[in-house]
């Protein structure tokens, strides 16, 4: 595996986790390679940091109610 693969591999484990064998050979590149453990660092950072600025989805913003429409007039005939 070189690291171009492994910075794919790295990449595609953002979106599902990897299989056995595309794991174990990560791991192994990740252990004799200090520039890929170093960008697997950074995007493990990225990603909690974007965890950490989304905020979670329960909590609505203040509800503006709408003022009352002025139509207690009846239309005259
Ligand atoms: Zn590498």
């Amino acid at each position: 595996m070189n690291c171009k693969h492994a910075a794919w591999l790295m990449s595609l484990r953002q979106d599902r986790p990897l299989k056995l064998g595309e794991n174990l050979g990560l791991r192994l590149h990740l252990s004799y390679c200090p520039g890929c453990r170093a960008y697997r660092q950074q995007l493990d950072f990225l990603q909690r940091a974007c965890r950490a600025f989304t905020p979670p989805e329960s909590t609505p913003p203040e509800s503006i109610e709408a003022p009352p429409a002025d139509s207690d007039t009846p239309p005259s005939r």
